[in-house]
């Protein structure tokens, strides 16, 4: 990109600090200009939201100045990495909207040259092998105001560290028997350069390497490392690994000179009320079976919000307004909600669908007849048309929309009262029929036939405008009502609770028997975003089929958690 032009577009959106700094790298002609960022997952799990935020971040930015972007699994740790993994991540990225070409890398690619490395680092007496305990040399550690103690075995000889570390890769040692370790500084301010491990003994077969090696390279040896072999210029993490950057050059410098390095860059992580982003614990509520696995519509997931009926843009509005800083802060998820309602107001289609059905029965409309009446499909989006929907003497309305004794503001339907039935006629109510607990079986109505659109009677005012189903047309359905997963609003906070115990009793409610339009039987195939007027946003669920339809509840049209809270 030219000078002026990068200059330009500096002014015209305002840069981030990240995105400062990787302009400033560029201006002073570093790396001899070029832009090379990476994602680099562990592919330990499915990407989530705050995932997200890091990808939009290493491809945006390298998109906005005209790098690239590498997507490199972090796969160092075999027990938890598995190709589910993997290819879920791949799809995610790819859904989000990004791209990384044929820049697919893998950690594992760089073991052979990594293993030089720690072989070199042994030879010039940088590195040596500790027969240690993992815990007697966590206790040799120190703290921070107090110096670390060295390992007995740290002044070994070249020959003999070389001869062991040729051995633990050769499967001689148990795991946990032996590392090799870096002979930085045991009273070193930093906690990161006592003597860092760099490699460890792991028996379990890799999903790419298989049983070729017998250690695996830790993140602080690997990671930094992995970023020069790739010619990555400006490597973005989350603040969680300010303190490691030290440790990061010092092992890139060992490769790196003064016409190429990789320089490390960190951001607040995006955190969530009402959530819990942790691996770990994600991968508890799968195993456990406490959601229906990593898309469950619950998760934070990228594949749940997928499934839920999020849209990729809502997620990338969201992470836009929210930034990137230097600190940390706690993020509420309403702010996700509302782009996501912004969203899905501008792209889904209008429908009707009842989810607590009553039968309505127009005692004055002809018995076999039917009237197609035109539906826009979306207000909002002048090319999206119109669909037509079947009106006849037997409708379905909303239980909620009906009550006997209405309080006075009740603007819909009541005994003697009027109501709009959207896109049709005005009707009246003239009674109602009971069974033997009271409760309303049918409600009988009158209609003006005159009141249609397009007719003179359409002008006339009513108060209510209600959502309706042609009964002998309605189709079946089943709704899966999803709220937060959490009930508390910072679930990581609460120490003295497993987090199990936080889970929201009711994030998840099905409920059969909803009466949607005909439509819907052809039109709702999965992923696409669907409004149900005076409902909220849904989405047909990967299971649904045109015999058995399925929706999941993206969003409520309202915030009533917002609602709630302001009471
Ligand atoms: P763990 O290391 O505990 O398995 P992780 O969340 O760090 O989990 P990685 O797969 O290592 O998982 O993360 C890949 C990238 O995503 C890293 O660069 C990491 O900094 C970034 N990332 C992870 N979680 C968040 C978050 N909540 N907000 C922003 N970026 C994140
Ligand atoms: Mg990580």
């Amino acid at each position: 990109m030219a000078e002026n032009e990068m200059e330009e577009t500096q002014e015209k959106k305002g840069l981030n600090f990240v995105e400062q700094m990787v302009y400033d790298d560029l201006q002073a002609g570093k790396n001899g200009g070029r832009l090379n960022t990476r994602f680099p997952p562990e592919p330990n799990g499915y990407l989530h939201i705050g995932h997200a935020k890091a990808i939009c971040m290493d491809f945006g930015v390298a998109e906005k100045f005209g790098g690239t972007c590498n997507l490199r699994f972090d796969d160092t740790n075999p027990v938890k990495e598995d190709v589910e993994y993997v290819d879920s991540i791949r799809e995610d990225i790819h859904w989000l909207g990004f791209d990384w070409g044929d820049r697919e890398y893998y950690a594992s690619d760089y073991f052979p040259q990594l293993y030089d490395l720690a072989v070199r680092m042994i030879k010039e007496g940088k590195a040596y092998v500790d027969d240690q305990t993992s815990e007697q040399i966590a206790q040799q550690k120190g703290t921070p105001t107090t110096p670390g103690v060295e390992s007995p075995y740290r002044s070994r000889s070249v020959e003999e560290n070389l001869d062991l570390f040729h051995r633990m890769n050769a499967g001689e040692f148990d795991e946990g028997a032996r590392v090799l370790r870096a002979k930085i500084d045991m009273t070193s301010d930093n906690m990161h350069f006592r003597d860092p491990i760099m490699y460890r003994i792991i028996k379990h077969p890799h999903h790419r390497t298989g049983t070729k090696w017998n250690v695996y390279p830790m993140y602080d040896f690997a990671h930094g490392q992995s970023d020069y072999f790739e010619g990555v210029t400006h490597s973005i993490c989350t603040l969680e690994f300010v303190p490691h950057r030290p440790l990061y050059e010092y092992f890139v410098k060992e490769l790196a000179d003064e016409t190429y390095c990789p320089r490390q860059i960190e951001f607040n992580r995006l955190n969530l009320t009402y959530t819990v982003m942790s691996k770990r614990k994600l991968l508890q509520l799968v195993k456990e079976g406490l959601v229906a696995g990593w898309d469950d519509p619950r998760m934070p997931t990228i594949s749940g919000m997928r499934r839920r009926g999020f849209t990729p843009r809502s997620i990338r509005n969201f992470i836009d307004k929210i930034g990137y800083t230097k600190y940390e802060a706690l993020n509420s998820v309403s702010l996700l909600e509302h782009a996501v309602r912004e969203d899905l107001n501008a792209v889904s289609t209008r429908v009707m669908a009842v989810v607590n059905p009553v039968k309505l029965i127009i005692a004055n409309y002809p018995e076999d007849k039917v009237e197609m009446v035109d539906m826009e499909n979306n207000p909002e989006d002048p090319t999206a048309g119109t669909h037509s929907m079947p009106f006849s003497r037997e409708i379905y309305i909303e239980r909620e929309d009906f009550m006997e004794n209405p309080p006075k503001k009740f603007f819909r339907l009541a005994p003697e009262g009027e109501v709009r039935l959207k896109g049709a006629y005005i009707v009246k109510c003239t009674g109602v029929k009971k069974n033997e607990n009271g409760d309303i079986e049918e409600i009988y109505c009158t209609y003006d036939p005159d009141t249609r659109s397009g007719l003179p009677g359409s002008m006339r005012k009513v108060k209510g405008t209600l959502h309706w189903v042609s009964a002998r047309h309605a189709i079946d359905a089943t709704a899966r009502m999803y709220d937060r997963l959490f009930d508390v609003e910072n679930p990581a906070a609460e120490t003295d609770k497993d987090f199990r115990e936080l889970l929201n009793p009711d994030s998840l409610k099905v409920v059969t028997g909803i009466k949607v339009e005909p439509y819907l039987a052809e039109n709702a195939r999965p992923l696409e975003h669907f409004q149900f007027q005076r409902v909220g946003y849904f989405t047909p669920d990967k299971e649904s089929t045109a015999d058995n339809l399925i929706f999941n509840r993206t969003i409520a049209l309202k915030d009533s958690w917002e609602k709630a809270q302001k009471k």
